[in-house]
């Protein structure tokens, strides 16, 4: 019994006897079950000042305390709010008196003559037992009430530090797009950068700490599978192409064309895998690769994604998928991060049904192969799936679209494919040639399908039949349509020479998008859809209200902001036909979701858009009649999606 750490029970005793305090101490010390630290007091007043302290376990209360009556202290120590257990003590069995203790809020009463019997040592159990659920009761509140305020700070915190984001990233992106700070491109791309590198720091650790409390949310829908991947591959295509590394999908089974899973956390795993592939490699390439398996007799989607990178330490492998793992070596770190994204993607592939495991070899390559659950893809349709770029992301939306069909003919295929991925953000539908032979074989091959390139982008230095060579012969098969030359050699008598080759008109290399844009202009008809939309933007914070009006207005969108809840009422009063509302949801003089529910009740037409720093859940969404919610900083491709 020595050995057994016995737990602590402060007991106030209140008694005015001290031989029934001596005959009481000794009993309690007899008990087994606690170590008791007894406080004596002998008078009401001084019972009272202990107990509203509230730093005992237990009270023992004589019921005559001299002249005064312990139901008295009883009484008054439950009206002020002691919750402390309290056991009366009394001279000798009275029923009447024993009913008015239990009345007055004793837990138990006990006849002093009873006190070496079990009964007793029962009582104290009982009451100290009933304590500790009190305070274990006490914590867990307190618990909660300190997680909702932890979670109303991350709230505030996430909406105050998007708020400027938006102004920072969005002023900087329309610097970027238009022609007003054309020497300053490379200092603004910095600023792009590292402004959007501190969202994605905010993002993962937002995601991380509401992982901590179960609270994020997830999400699950019908995927389907091809565009899905599609969007992704060609978003990852343009930062591989960055490096010059080559990007590709392996896919070597059919797959289910249609999968269940949450789209934006898949998409989350999937990016952060490939970005860090690309981030930790120099040379070579980034493989995807997607095929299904079975994994306890269930079927599986599993993917790979293997880089032939630096590699991973082997010490580290071990710790790669525990948070803040990386702050350790922080400052000996060549690459920013804070480690956070592989624990992030951990957790998130736990709650898709499956999990991640990686292998690496220093400076040959790491491989992160991760499964997930797709739902029942048992009896789905298959196919080897092309990964058409259905879904693809602009690059810069604020370039008016436009309309044909361009041959992209180089034999560097990360410049071929960047071209045509700014032609693609452009509007225009791409056939893509490595030379000039395969130029000439896409151009017959058109014509035989009575189809026809409205335009070529050529380069000139190919292999097989170079640019020069290749526009002779198209022009002598009869393509009389627009040929661009693309090249790096711009001075001026090769300029001449191509002009004198027919080739109408000659862009630089390295390629700059508002140039290719105003050439291909000159000979494309630019796509003019009647923009009738008009959106009201009610945002108090004036720099991200003007920077949204400013986006808007560079997609051609009338857009208009006030800066009240008020304000948007009064506007509406007057005029009502905005097609759509963007919605802040904290306003200086109501909540946004109030004002949405007021406007869907009088314009049930306008389309109305939460913007927030915080995510919102559905159901309040729907119930304020809120048809979308985005999460700040707003960007031009968002607003393009949305609107
Ligand atoms: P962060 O959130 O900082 O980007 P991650 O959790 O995504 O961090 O990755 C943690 C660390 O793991 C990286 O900083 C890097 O050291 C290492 N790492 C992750 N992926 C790769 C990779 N493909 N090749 C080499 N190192 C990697």
């Amino acid at each position: 019994m020595d050995n057994v750490v016995k737990k602590v029970a402060r007991v106030l005793l209140v008694e005015d006897d001290e031989d029934d305090y001596i005959l009481t101490s000794d009993h309690l010390s007899q008990l087994d079950s606690h170590l008791f630290e007894i406080d004596w007091v002998t008078n009401p007043t001084e019972a009272l000042e202990q107990l509203s302290l509230g730093e005992h376990d237990i009270c023992l209360l004589d019921y005559q305390l001299g002249a005064y009556n312990g139901l008295t202290v009883l009484e008054t120590a439950s009206k002020n709010g002691c919750s402390i257990p309290i056991i009366m003590l009394t001279g000798q069995s009275d029923e009447t008196l024993d009913q008015s203790a239990l009345a007055a809020g004793a837990v138990d009463y006990l006849v002093k003559g009873e006190i070496t019997t079990s009964r007793f040592a029962r009582a104290i159990r009982y009451a100290l037992a009933r304590q500790e659920i009190e305070n274990e009761r006490v914590e867990r509140i307190n618990a909660e009430t300190q997680n909702q305020s932890k979670d109303r700070f991350l709230a505030h915190l996430s909406h105050e530090l998007r708020t400027p984001l938006t102004s920072i990233l969005g002023y900087t992106e329309i610097l970027l797009n238009g022609n007003k700070a054309p020497d300053a491109k490379s200092e603004l791309n910095i600023i792009l950068n590292n402004g959007q590198h501190l969202l994605g720091l905010l993002n993962n650790v937002l995601d991380l700490s509401k992982i901590a409390v179960g609270k994020l949310e997830y999400n699950f829908s019908k995927i389907n599978l091809d565009s899905f991947i599609a969007d992704i591959f060609s978003l990852m295509q343009v930062h591989a192409a960055d490096k010059t590394l080559k990007l590709v999908i392996r896919e070597d089974s059919p797959l289910p064309l249609e999968i269940f899973s949450d789209p934006i956390r898949l998409r989350q795993v999937l990016i952060n895998l490939l970005h860090n592939g690309i981030k930790f490699t120099d040379q070579g390439q980034i493989e995807l690769s997607i095929w299904t398996e079975f994994v306890d007799n269930k079927e599986v989607l599993a993917f790979k994604v293997s880089d032939t990178g630096q590699g991973i330490p082997e010490a580290m492998l071990e710790t790669i998928f525990k948070p803040f793992e990386q702050v350790e070596d922080f400052i000996s770190r060549k690459e920013q991060g804070a480690g956070l994204g592989l624990s992030i993607c951990s957790e998130l592939i736990k709650h898709m049904g499956g999990s991640i495991h990686v292998q690496s070899l220093l400076n040959q390559g790491s491989e992160f192969t991760f499964t997930i659950d797709p739902g029942d893809i048992i009896t789905q349709e298959r196919a080897i799936l092309a990964f058409e770029q259905k879904h693809l992301p602009s690059y810069s939306l604020s370039f008016p679209q436009l309309q044909g069909q361009v041959l992209v003919v180089d034999d560097m295929e990360d410049i071929r494919l960047l071209i045509g991925q700014i032609c693609l953000s452009f509007g225009l539908k791409v056939t893509y040639a490595s030379n000039g032979l395969e130029a000439l074989e896409q151009f017959k091959l058109a014509t035989a399908e009575d189809r026809c390139f409205d335009i070529a982008l050529m380069d000139i230095h190919m292999p097989k039949l170079d640019g020069k060579r290749t526009i002779k012969q198209l022009r002598e098969l009869g393509y009389s349509k627009p040929i661009i030359a693309v090249t790096a050699a711009t001075m001026k008598g090769v300029k001449q020479e191509l002009l004198a080759l027919g080739f109408n008109q000659i862009v630089a290399k390295p390629i700059n998008k508002a140039e290719l844009h105003r050439s291909l202009k000159n000979y494309l008809k630019v796509e003019n859809p009647p923009n009738t939309q008009r959106v009201l933007v009610v945002e108090d914070d004036e720099d991200a209200a003007d920077v949204t009006v400013l986006l808007l207005g560079s997609l051609g969108i009338e857009a208009l902001k006030v800066q009240t809840a008020k304000a948007c009422q009064d506007l509406l009063n007057k005029e009502s036909n905005w097609t759509t509302i963007l919605l802040d949801l904290h306003l200086p003089d109501a909540n946004g979701l109030d004002l949405a529910e007021s406007i869907k009740q009088l314009h049930p037409d306008i389309t109305l858009i939460l913007v927030s720093g915080e995510s919102v859940n559905e159901k309040t969404l729907t119930k304020a009649g809120i048809d979308k919610a985005i999460l700040k900083p707003i960007n031009l491709e968002i607003l393009k999606n949305l609107i």
